[in-house]
């Protein structure tokens, strides 16, 4: 019988509180635990027996027959934004921030942003979901105004997809107030100030909200995952995931795996490692996370990349710490896999902090590194490991 987990903090905010039992058979869909503060519902997405509810996870054995194309529907709700919260749907580019809460703003002079930048490197799931359901994303997109009052939408998607960007260009002829804005291809271009400073010509402090500006921007996928809630009262139990790096076929993308699906199944799934191959990484190149094969898929993880072993390095490293790149953790973590020694850290001259958080002053336009870099060099490093954009 297989196990698995279904974490119950896949948001920002407190982990969710479990209102199931061992033992209690659930289906797929079913409520299985509610927010304790800031979060958002979780929703089973297996049917299968509870084996325990603990302070981070439910853990299930699921039923050897598993049908995939049904679901325990939310209830009726008085209006679409209770059905996004009902659903449990949150930011599904990797930041997580309960959906419903986003779009609870009133924008009466603003825009509503669909971001589709896809802007981490071997990505692809948000490409594929709008090249094949155009007239889904527009929907979606009607909502999301009609429920901030944004009487403006605008579809923003990197012009290299000249394809898609024609594609729905057409999907939007009829509709007045909604728009295609072609971003540039750079990284960070789906950060949310850089998007808004590109769309509408307005920058964000570090730390001020698109809405203060009388803008809401939300991820391509999420804006499925409202349209499913919705029409289908679906909630949100599945993830387009893309499998990519050292694996025999590269760049698959898996639409609707369900939530707690092992890392190791989709892998196998597209005919295992190619050798040698070194760590699992959970999201996207620049900002994911180290895992393992029995990590679960959330509703924040949209790609499993396998990477290459860590080169081993003996000289004194020194790490350019950028806000839209690796954390200094996260880099620290990877030169100790490389066996090497993190002798200093210096931030890009661009972060300033708020709130206790270093934040950076202008994603995308990037400044030249040759200061940090004495700095670094004076401290003893060696070598540099960079988590910055462009330089
Ligand atoms: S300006 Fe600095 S902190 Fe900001 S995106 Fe560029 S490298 Fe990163």
């Amino acid at each position: 019988m297989t196990e698995i987990l279904i974490p119950l903090k896949q948001h920002v905010g407190a982990p969710c509180r479990g209102i199931v039992e061992s033992g209690q058979h659930i289906s797929r869909g079913e409520l299985i635990a509610v927010p304790n503060g800031l979060g958002a519902n979780v929703h089973a997405s297996f049917s299968g027996t509870i084996v325990e509810v603990d302070d981070q996870n439910v853990v299930m054995t699921i039923d050897q027959e598993q049908d995939f194309s049904t679901y325990v529907k939310i209830p009726e709700t008085e209006s679409d934004i209770q059905a996004v919260e009902v659903a449990g749907v949150v930011g599904a580019g990797g930041a997580g921030f309960p959906t419903f809460l986003k779009l609870a703003c009133e924008i009466t002079e603003g825009t509503f942003i669909a971001n589709g930048a896809e802007c981490e490197a071997l990505l692809a799931h948000n490409v594929k979901q709008m090249k094949e359901h155009l007239a889904q994303l527009v929907r979606g997109v009607k909502y999301c105004m009609t429920m901030t009052q944004a009487p403006k939408g605008v579809i923003a998607i990197k012009g290299k997809h000249r394809q898609l960007v024609l594609q729905m260009e057409k999907a939007v002829a009829n509709e007045p107030n909604i728009s295609v804005y072609q971003l540039p291809d750079i990284y960070p271009a789906g950060d949310e100030r850089m998007i808004v400073r590109e769309v509408l010509d307005i920058v964000l402090e570090p730390g001020q909200l698109p809405s203060e500006v009388g803008a809401v921007v939300d991820n391509v996928e999420t804006i499925k995952r409202i349209v499913e809630a919705i029409e289908d009262r679906k909630p949100f139990i599945d993830k387009d995931v893309t499998v990519s790096g050292r694996v025999k076929q590269k760049e698959t993308v898996f639409v609707d795996v369900p939530i707690g699906t092992f890392a190791k199944t989709l892998i196998n799934n597209v005919g295992g490692y190619v050798e040698p191959h070194g760590e699992i990484v959970l999201g996207g190149p620049m900002t994911g996370r180290s895992g393992t094969e029995m990590s679960p898929i959330t509703k924040t993880c949209g790609g499993v990349l396998v990477a290459m072993p860590f080169p081993q390095e003996s000289r004194k490293i020194g790490l350019l710490i950028c806000e839209c790149g690796g954390s200094a953790e996260r880099m620290t973590e990877i030169a100790n896999n490389m066996g090497a020694e993190v002798v200093a850290a210096e931030r890009c001259k661009r972060m300033v902090e708020v709130n206790g958080r270093y934040r950076c002053a202008l994603p995308g336009i990037c400044p030249g590194q040759a200061q940090t870099v004495m700095a670094l060099k004076k401290q003893g490093a060696e070598v540099v490991m960079t988590g910055s954009c462009s330089d």
